[in-house]
């Protein structure tokens, strides 16, 4: 019990260590000076070398081995259960390899700035070349023998399996292009008005209050990415603002609420603990979608919503509710996965599954990477990529060595789809209290079901147990069709 105690407390200090290096990545989208950038670089990489250090600290090693012979409870065994895997994964890695990784990311993320704005893949290919190689050792030093790719997506999803993901992916590809299809040829309304920038915020802040945010623990900024930052009593979300296009900063609020509160909902006692955030990205993401998507782009919060930006735009050219709920969830062609509606997104996350698998595999090598790109999104689309700054070199995630995040997204909604099944069945007039832009009873449940556990349960556990049953594709599959059949008439 005393290794226990003694281990804990070293987290604990960690944990904060960590929850300051993660302000000051907020601080530096936010508020920070542009001069100060350099200076930020060295101040960064101190604290990023000294949770490093305390990462594989061989003392932690010793005083978890000694903890995990103690017959622990429910919570300590989820407690030793993060370690443990954070302190095989951090001494895993062979140091050289982790220095090694970090300056070539760091250089490679500039590397595709300056390749996206010219629109210039071959700039990047060689750079990402590197990437992959070092990615590529890194993921056999974590394997140990097993599935390269599977090793790289453990550290965003524990647990989840490349053949899990390959029967949810060949589940729902099919009908999602089929999908899509359809609702390319259908005509959707578009709003074409000026959209106060003031009276967008306002109507944002008032929206993350409805949606459970709690402002006393947390803040709204404007950044360039819309991001959700911290744990536990400090948890900080930033919007942007489009004056005209309402509907960016009000979803991107909405969103990045759905991260906040998971983070805030968590079982005060497990703050700066390793139970004390969200336990894997896919399960972050589910709380981030619901929120967005089956409840604020629904048709009942859209009767809501449309009342309430009327009040605060006066007419801004759509006449209705039934209207203003299709502009809502218009279906359009589009290259940018984060501009995506619901449709088409997860056809943009299975692309780049295949292909950042392929690569990691050695099946593809980046020469080949925008041809690749190109045609697989043509099939899917059904429409062509018009150039590389819309394709391939769109997303940032593989310049800094991101690979395996991606089927995270398409977990979260599909875990979302398995969630709003659960909460229609157990929230007693649901619809009502939304048409009345009241989320109280949706967001508890959430709170009670999932938010509340931290990283008590595994991924996989957690929304099983919130739902009743396994999480599988099936429930997001028949909402969209229904939802967005009910659109195309
Ligand atoms: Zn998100």
């Amino acid at each position: 019990m005393t290794a226990y105690k003694d281990l804990m407390a070293v987290e604990r200090a960690t944990q904060a260590l960590a929850q300051v290096a993660g302000r000051l990545g907020w601080d530096q989208e936010t508020m920070m000076p542009c001069g100060a950038a350099d200076q930020r670089a060295e101040e960064t990489g101190a604290l990023a070398a000294v949770l490093h250090t305390r990462r594989c600290d061989p003392r932690r090693g010793d005083l978890l081995a000694a903890a995990e012979v103690g017959g622990p409870d429910e919570v300590a065994r989820a407690q030793l259960r993060h370690i443990r895997r954070d302190f095989d994964r951090a001494t895993r890695v062979p140091e050289d390899l982790a220095v090694a990784l970090a300056r070539l990311t760091s250089r490679a993320q500039g590397q595709w700035a300056a390749a996206r704005a010219a629109d210039d893949p071959a700039a990047f290919a060689p750079v990402l070349a590197e990437v992959v190689r070092l990615k590529r050792e890194e993921a056999a030093a974590l394997a140990r023998g097993g599935d390269l790719y599977e090793a790289l997506l453990d550290d965003y999803e524990p647990g989840m399996t490349v053949a899990r993901l390959d029967a949810m992916f060949a589940e729902m590809r099919p009908r999602l292009v089929a999908l899509r299809a359809r609702a390319l040829a259908a005509d959707w309304p578009t709003l074409d008005a000026h959209f106060d920038e003031q009276a967008q915020l306002r109507l944002a802040r008032e929206l993350a209050r409805r949606f459970g945010y709690d402002f006393a623990r947390g803040r709204i900024d404007m950044a360039v990415h819309p991001f959700s930052s911290g744990s536990g009593d400090d948890v900080r979300i930033t919007t942007r603002v489009n004056e005209s296009d309402p509907f960016n900063c009000l979803y991107s609020t909405i969103h990045e609420t759905g991260h906040a509160c998971y983070e805030q909902g968590i079982e005060p006692a497990y703050r700066l603990t390793p139970l004390g955030q969200g336990v894997s990205m896919g399960v972050h993401e589910s709380q981030s979608r619901i929120y967005e998507n089956q409840l604020g782009r629904g048709r009942a919060f859209c009767g809501w919503l449309y009342g309430r930006m009327r009040e605060a735009f006066g007419d801004f050219g759509i006449a209705g509710e039934e209207t203003f709920y299709r502009a809502v969830n218009r279906v359009h062609r589009g290259h940018i996965r984060t501009e995506a509606d619901e449709v088409q997104y997860n056809l943009h996350i299975m692309l780049r599954y295949d292909l950042e698998r392929a690569l990691i595999a050695g099946d593809l090598v980046t020469g080949d990477l925008e041809a690749a790109w190109n045609d697989r999104f043509a099939a899917d689309f059904g429409y062509p990529v018009d150039r590389a700054s819309n394709g391939a070199l769109q997303d940032v995630h593989w310049s800094v060595g991101l690979f395996g995040y991606f089927p995270t997204y398409s977990l979260g909604n599909v875990y979302a789809g398995c969630l709003y099944r659960a909460m229609q069945g157990a929230v007693q007039g649901l619809e009502g209290q939304l048409a009345q832009g009241d989320l109280s009873g949706a967001t508890a449940w959430l709170r009670d079901g999932v938010q509340c556990h931290g990283g008590l349960y595994e991924p996989g556990e957690v929304i099983a147990r919130a739902c009743g049953q396994a999480a599988g594709a099936e429930p997001l599959l028949v909402y969209l069709e229904e939802k967005f059949g009910a659109l195309m008439p």
